[in-house]
């Protein structure tokens, strides 16, 4: 990292690599964590790698329904504690959230990588590892959760997820937030407050709106999230890149 220099053009995106490199080789990140961070990069690089505003209403609707949360939980995998550990962190302790640590490639050295990372960190408690629950209509060890966290959560923050749990998260009933560049993903299409924006940016930008909103009745804030529509945003965030595109060509 202390080879790019700050006057860098593509200064923020060659010091995510690093980050995401390092946290590879330090076995936090699965190799195919690389590839994900590609595709995310690839959209950043198209929604001009700044937060649009579709995505800062779904970042203020998200703060809303953590705010209702009975139980609300922070999903931690590999890319997120690579690249968001503080922020995530820092939003569980507004909230407060649980933190779990879910993973699509799950291997005990990973999980225990991340638990320290969060432990380092001060995080008392962490979920995850030592799962005793399943998310029903998951085959394989993708379903492990903890029944504490994700299994009973009412709200759950699934940033950079994969689309067969984020519909099984959807089919056990909960409000799925997620975080994911491409607005296209199955996990974009099946959540139920879709936020398109970097994971970076979008963890600090709910804890913001969480701030603003604490103020509000209770009632209010249930009422954004009930009048939320997640396909017209949605919509919004493709004619927001569609505009963009051709303003470029
Ligand atoms: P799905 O399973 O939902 O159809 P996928 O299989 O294409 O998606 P996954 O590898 O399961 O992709 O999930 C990674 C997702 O995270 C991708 O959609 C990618 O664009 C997104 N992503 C990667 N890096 C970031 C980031 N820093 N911030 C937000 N989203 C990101
Ligand atoms: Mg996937």
């Amino acid at each position: 990292m202390k080879n790019i220099p700050k006057s860098h053009p593509r200064y923020h995106s060659l010091v995510t690599r690093e980050l995401i490199s390092e946290a590879m080789k330090k076995g936090l990140v699965h190799e195919t964590g690389l590839i994900a961070h590609g595709r995310g990069e690839a959209f950043d690089y198209l929604l001009g790698e700044t937060t649009i505003p579709p995505a800062e209403v779904a970042e203020k609707t998200a703060a809303a329904a953590l705010l209702c949360a009975a139980n609300p939980v922070i999903s931690i995998n590999g890319n997120v504690a690579a690249l968001a550990a503080d922020e995530c962190i820092s939003l569980a302790k507004s909230v407060p959230a649980k933190l779990e640590i879910n993973l699509f490639h799950r291997s005990q050295r990973r999980i225990k990588k991340i638990n320290d990372l969060l432990q380092n960190k001060g995080v008392k408690k962490i979920y995850g590892l030592n799962p005793d629950a399943r998310i029903p209509g998951l085959e394989s060890n993708r379903a492990y959760c903890s029944k504490e966290g994700i299994f009973t959560a009412d709200v759950v923050l699934v940033p950079l997820e994969d689309g067969d749990r984020c519909q099984a998260l959807q089919r056990m009933g909960k409000t799925v937030i997620t975080i994911d560049l491409n607005p296209l993903s199955r996990t974009a299409q099946a959540a139920t407050i879709t936020i398109v924006d970097n994971v970076t940016r979008a963890v600090p930008r709910i804890e913001q709106w969480m701030h603003v909103l604490k103020n509000l009745k209770r009632s209010q804030l249930e009422e954004m999230v009930k009048e939320w529509d997640n396909t017209k945003n949605r919509r919004a965030v493709m004619t927001f890149l569609s505009k963009r595109l051709n303003s470029l060509s």
